[in-house]
């Protein structure tokens, strides 16, 4: 009997137990198809980095003497479709079982599970031994809730998997050091250079322009920068624990000119592509802690695991517990489209045009620049969570859906009302200069609320919060906002109210 096992570009993880034998009766098929490429336009790197890892994988499989059949973008006999491919595969090879691994997005987990009826053959799936948690762990853990507190989710996870306590404690009397976590950067400690591979990517590049496929952002063909293989994914690993964890907490939320990743990891890849494990990076941060207590404290250690025990199950939890309806939930109604900027980078707000600009030039861009910059005035200009969605989903190197959408619907944007957050994630000028050096150098005035440069986040945020009135009335953290714009000057609430309507006309031109 013949067994056909697929495996998905971002489930390269070599220790599955699917790897633990060969043999001669299965048969693993790695595609690269027009399906993924075309969902939403990707940057470049994005399509480079997953095709190299991808391949490599492949390679890895074959050197342990797995057979492999492995479809490339450029192979004019693939039909182009996941279905379509694996049914000529069955026929040809008289494949009689076939295998896959539980996906991660709704889509292809609907896709593979229609695979019953086109195939005509015993299929079955297989948890992907990655995640910390169940698809529908979440869901059940909060059963009848409203809102998904994710503090008591990760209370739950530190407690599930004995991580950072002691008697049943939270190591350090606390669960949460935020409040030791919010330093802006002004120069020290010094940045050391960010780890950056040089992967030979040209071949790959030339393929994907012989296809025509449509993507956008910069690449430099023969250094792709990200890691393409467990060794270079473990590097990037080693990398941070020794020279970024010891201020990764420290300025998680900071923001610099100077630097797009400050002491972030860069592992968001090596995550999502199952490259690496999320309990061996816990387990590594935590080893790290221990034996160099003296230069990693504990609010860094317990702010990185929070990132990967908690927040980043949260987000797959709360995927599987509200889709598919997540997909258009639009709790504002917001219908502007996304600004073309949004694509370039020209923009006067000196923070946008780094936050993009990275974006561009790299494919990332570090949490608060996602959340607090990009996110933040596409929230306040009032578009469309699907426009929003679609860029995030195809900038960065780490955007899968399950994760993206969550983030980007839920966190940034509040379109789901209040499921992953319990107050919209909006600021005005006061907090981005607070944490960054972006509005030293800008165009528009940070202190400036009405009037020839003032600074659009100004007026914006208090647009927004008068425009949605209604609809946040009952939100408790919320209700200060709303005494602050009644006890305002009302002269002065009417420029504001002015101002943003004038720089609402004139999106394109910020
Ligand atoms: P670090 O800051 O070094 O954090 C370490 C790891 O923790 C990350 O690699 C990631 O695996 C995990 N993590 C941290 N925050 C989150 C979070 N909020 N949700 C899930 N995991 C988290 N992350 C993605 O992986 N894919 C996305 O498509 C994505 N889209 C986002 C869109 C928006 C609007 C926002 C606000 C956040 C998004 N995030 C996404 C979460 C977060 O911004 C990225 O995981 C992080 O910036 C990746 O960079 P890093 O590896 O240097 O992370
Ligand atoms: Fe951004 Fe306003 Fe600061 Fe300029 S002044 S960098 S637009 S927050």
């Amino acid at each position: 009997m013949k067994t056909a096992r697929l495996i998905l570009g971002d489930q390269l993880n070599i220790k599955h137990s699917w790897f633990d034998k060969t043999s001669d009766d299965v048969l693993f098929i790695i595609m690269e198809i027009r399906q993924e490429t075309d969902y939403v336009t990707h940057h470049i790197q994005k399509l480079l980095t997953f095709f190299a890892a991808m391949r490599s994988f492949a390679d890895s499989l074959r050197k342990k003497g797995h057979q492999v059949l492995y479809i490339k973008i450029s192979d004019d006999r693939s039909s182009m479709s996941l279905a379509e491919n694996l049914k000529k595969i069955c026929r040809k090879k008289n494949i009689q079982k076939l295998e896959y691994q539980l996906p991660d997005e709704y889509r292809l987990d609907e896709q593979l599970r229609s695979l019953n009826d086109r195939l005509g053959i015993e299929i079955r799936a297989y948890d992907s031994e990655h995640f910390l948690t169940e698809r529908f762990e979440l869901r059940d853990f909060f059963r009848s809730k409203k809102s998904f507190i994710m503090e008591n989710f990760y209370r739950m996870m530190r407690r599930k998997y004995d991580i950072l306590l002691a008697d049943d404690q939270p190591e350090g009397g606390r669960w949460n050091f935020d409040d030791q976590n919010r330093q802006k950067y002004s120069g020290e400690p010094a940045l050391p250079e960010a780890l950056c591979f040089k992967n030979d990517a040209r071949k790959i590049l030339q393929e994907i322009q012989n296809s025509n496929i449509s993507y956008f952002g910069e690449v430099d063909p023969d250094a792709l920068g990200w890691p393409v293989n467990r060794t270079q994914a473990k590097q990037l690993l080693d990398h941070f624990t020794e020279h970024l964890l010891p201020f990764f907490g420290t300025f998680q939320d900071a923001m610099t000119v100077a630097s797009g990743t400050l002491f972030h990891s860069r592992l968001s890849f090596a995550l999502n592509s199952k490259m690496l494990h999320p309990m061996e990076v816990i387990y590594r941060i935590i080893g790290e802690w221990k034996s160099r207590k003296k230069e990693i404290s504990l609010s860094q250690t317990e702010g990185f695991i929070r990132q990967i025990l908690g927040w980043r199950e949260y987000m797959r939890g709360v995927y599987w517990a509200k889709m598919p309806e997540y997909k258009n939930l639009n709790f504002f109604n917001h219908r502007y489209k996304l600004p073309d900027f949004y694509w370039t980078g020209h923009t006067k707000m000196n923070c946008m045009k780094h936050a993009i600009g990275q974006s561009l030039e790299s494919a990332y861009a570090h949490h608060i620049q996602r959340l607090m910059i990009t996110g933040n005035f596409a929230l306040l200009a009032g578009i469309n969570p699907d426009e929003v969605d679609n860029w995030y989903l195809g900038i960065y190197i780490d955007a899968i859906e399950w994760v993206e959408i969550t983030n980007t619907r839920g966190m940034s944007q509040f379109a789901d009302g209040g499921i992953v957050g319990t107050k919209p994630y909006v600021s005005s000028a006061n907090y981005i200069n607070k944490m960054s050096d972006y509005c030293r150098h800008c165009y528009y005035l940070y202190s400036k609320k009405h009037g020839d440069k003032s600074c659009p986040f100004n007026s914006l945020y208090w647009d927004f919060y008068q425009r949605n009135r209604k609809l946040l009335e009952k939100n408790p953290r919320v209700a200060m906002i709303n005494r602050t714009l009644d006890r305002m000057d009302h002269d002065m609430r009417d420029k504001i109210l002015a101002q943003a309507q004038y720089y609402h006309e004139n999106l394109e031109d910020l």
